[in-house]
């Protein structure tokens, strides 16, 4: 690994991992198959990389520093890694290209600043994948797989469950990385539900997801007045009246995804959601 030719930078959230029994064990959990399509996020000095592509599969791999690229570029050369696609970007700026084929398996370490940022893209972009394996920080690994009614429990976790299940496979040391991080990290594997399975409406949703922890303490009967006020009760069925009933005074961490589903149902039955 040619840590020399690379000194981390703090503002790219270069921590490398520097044992490959963990890297090891993280592409594992990709569990790649022949002709499977691999996309990584920021491959760095290639501890995954390297793995992955000792695999028959198709890699495209997305790192922003130049350095970086210059020297995966020298390490995994065209002629001898004709699948291996390497992209000098930021991610934040990558369309993912639309397409019927294979889905597509995602890894990465990834920079602790922009993991929120990265998982919320994932979870919007309007493609098919089938998993997802990542480091991140260990809280906000606790954060995706939160319980209701738990300080953890938020926008990310909703916004996990109506794409994918998330799970936590094992956490690794900050000893493990080169500069040593001051957090522990997690690794998860997010696996996407079939497109059929996932719930629609995702960014109607989450507004309303928004719009309730916002201001977490409060009742929803209080951040969601606007809408609840649009609601016409005369054209609602008892059912329905007695779950809103059961709900309106619930602060936003009591509901589950499905509660926050059937909300959205009722309101846009009378209004756009605001
Ligand atoms: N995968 C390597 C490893 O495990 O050692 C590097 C992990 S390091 C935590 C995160 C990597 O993401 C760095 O190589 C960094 O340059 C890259 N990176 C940071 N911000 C990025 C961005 N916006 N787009 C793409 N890559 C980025």
């Amino acid at each position: 690994m040619n840590l020399k030719a690379i000194a981390p930078k703090k503002s790219l959230g270069q921590n490398f991992l520097i044992d490959k029994n963990i890297s090891r064990k993280i592409v594992s959990l990709l569990e790649i198959n022949n002709d499977d399509k691999i996309f990584e996020i920021g491959p760095g000095t290639g501890a995954l990389t390297s793995i992955i592509l000792e695999n028959n599969c198709n890699l495209t791999a997305i790192e922003i520093d130049e350095r970086a690229v210059i020297d995966l570029k020298s390490k995994f050369s065209e002629n001898e890694f004709p699948n291996f696609t390497l992209i000098n970007q930021n991610f934040k700026d990558y369309n993912f290209e639309k397409s019927s084929e294979k889905p597509l398996k995602i890894i990465g370490n990834i920079p602790y600043y922009l993991s929120s940022e990265i998982i919320f893209k994932l979870l919007e972009a309007d493609i098919n994948i089938k998993c997802a394996v990542l480091t991140i920080q260990k809280e906000l690994a606790e954060r995706l797989v939160a319980n209701a009614n738990s300080k953890d429990y938020g926008i990310l976790t909703l916004a996990m469950n109506m794409k994918a299940n998330c799970k936590i496979e094992f956490n690794i040391s900050p000893q493990c990385f080169y500069p040593v991080p001051n957090v522990w990290s997690s690794v998860i594997k997010i696996s996407f539900f079939e497109k059929a399975k996932q719930i629609e409406n995702y960014k109607e949703i989450m507004k309303i997801i928004r719009l309730a922890f916002n201001q977490r303490r409060k009742m929803i009967s209080n951040t969601l007045k606007i809408n609840f006020n649009k609601i016409n009760y005369n054209e609602v069925d008892e059912n329905d009246k007695a779950k809103i009933i059961s709900l309106i005074n619930k602060r936003p961490e009591q509901l589950i995804i499905n509660d926050f589903v059937f909300l959205y149902n009722i309101f846009s039955n009378f209004s756009k959601i605001k």
